[in-house]
C-alpha cells in the first residue's frame, strides 16, 4: 500500500486536527499517510523549511507561513496563483497550491447554502477573508468586506473584481456574513460583530472550528439563525489537499460521505 509522509506546519500547531483528518481521509482513499505537526518560530522558519523537502512528501500550512513559504517553491497552481497564498506544498517539482477557497465552497455546498446574488459580508481581509471573499464573488455574491484596518479591506476590493470595502457593518442586512478575522478564538465572550448585525442575517459562518461555537455564532443562534462553524471547511480542504498528494481525481460525493463517516467516528 502507497504510504505518504506529510506533515504541517504553523507558528502553533500543537492543538491541530490536521492529523487526525488526513490520516482518516488517506485510510478511506485506499492508501496510507504518516502525518505530523510541526511548530516553528518566526526567527526560525528561513532555516527549518529547506529541510522539509527533503523529509517530505507534502506538507500544509497554516499562519503566519501562507506567503512566505511561496518564495521556497518553484510553482504556484490554480487557487495558488490567483490568491498569492498557499496552504499546501507538494515537494516533487517545489509545487504549492490552495486548497483553502475549494473547501470553503463545498461546505457550502455541502449545507445547502446558495449565496448566488444575495448580500454577504466578510470579516476580516486578511488571507482567509480574501481568499473567501474571491470565493463568494465567484459564486454571484454581492460582497462587502470589513477589517479593523480598512487600508486591508480596500486591498482586496482592488485585487478582484465584485467586492466592496466598507466601513460599516450596521447599514444594511445580510444574508450570509463570515467571520474570517480568528476574533473569538482565544476568548469565547468576543465576537467581531454584535447580535443586531447577526440578528438580521440567514447564515453565520464562522472559519474558527475551536470553540466549536463562538460568540459570533451563538449570537446568530440565539437568533434563530444557521450557523456553521470551520470544521467542515477544514475537513473539505484537507480533502482536496489529499487528492493533491495522491494525484487522486476530486468527488464531491465521495468528500461528503468521507465528512459524515468522520463526524460518526472521530467525534
Ligand atoms: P489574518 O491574516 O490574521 O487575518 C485576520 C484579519 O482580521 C486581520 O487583518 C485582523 O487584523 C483582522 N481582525 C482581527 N480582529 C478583528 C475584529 N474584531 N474586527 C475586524 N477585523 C479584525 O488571519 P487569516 O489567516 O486570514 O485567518 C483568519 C481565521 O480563519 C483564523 O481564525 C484561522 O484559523 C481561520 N481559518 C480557518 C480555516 C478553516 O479551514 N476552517 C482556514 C483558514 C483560516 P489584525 O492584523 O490587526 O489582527
Amino acid at each position: 500500500m502507497k504510504n505518504l509522509t506529510l506533515t504541517v506546519i504553523g507558528k502553533n500547531v500543537e492543538n491541530s486536527l490536521s492529523p487526525s483528518v488526513h490520516e482518516f481521509i488517506a485510510q478511506k482513499l485506499g492508501y496510507s499517510v504518516n502525518y505530523k505537526k510541526i511548530s516553528i518560530a518566526e526567527n526560525d522558519f528561513d532555516g527549518k523549511i529547506e529541510k522539509l523537502f527533503s523529509d517530505f512528501d507534502g506538507f500544509n500550512v497554516t499562519i503566519p507561513y501562507k506567503i512566505p513559504v511561496m518564495a521556497h517553491l518553484e510553482k504556484l497552481v490554480g487557487d495558488a496563483e490567483v490568491l498569492g497564498a498557499v496552504n499546501t506544498v507538494k515537494t516533487a517539482g517545489r509545487q504549492g497550491f490552495n486548497t483553502d477557497g475549494d473547501g470553503f465552497v463545498l461546505s457550502l455546498k455541502a449545507e445547502g447554502i446558495d449565496v448566488k446574488n444575495t448580500q454577504t459580508l466578510v470579516l476580516g481581509a486578511g488571507g482567509a477573508g480574501r481568499c473567501v471573499a474571491k470565493k463568494l464573488s465567484g459564486l454571484g455574491a454581492s460582497v462587502d468586506i470589513f477589517d479593523r484596518h480598512f487600508d486591508k479591506a480596500l486591498q482586496v476590493s482592488n485585487s478582484f473584481n465584485g467586492i466592496n470595502a466598507v466601513t460599516d457593518i450596521n447599514e444594511k442586512p445580510y444574508f450570509f456574513i463570515v467571520n474570517a478575522t480568528g476574533c473569538g478564538m482565544r476568548s469565547i465572550d468576543d465576537s467581531p460583530a454584535p447580535i443586531s448585525v447577526l440578528s438580521q442575517c440567514e447564515v453565520a459562518y464562522d472559519l474558527i472550528y475551536s470553540p466549536p461555537k463562538s460568540k459570533f455564532l451563538r449570537f446568530a443562534e440565539e437568533s434563530g439563525k444557521k450557523i456553521i462553524n470551520g470544521f467542515p471547511m477544514l475537513f473539505y480542504q484537507a480533502y482536496f489537499s489529499e487528492c493533491i498528494y495522491s494525484d487522486l481525481p476530486l468527488d464531491f460525493g465521495v468528500a461528503r460521505e468521507l465528512y459524515f463517516e468522520y463526524l460518526k467516528v472521530k467525534k
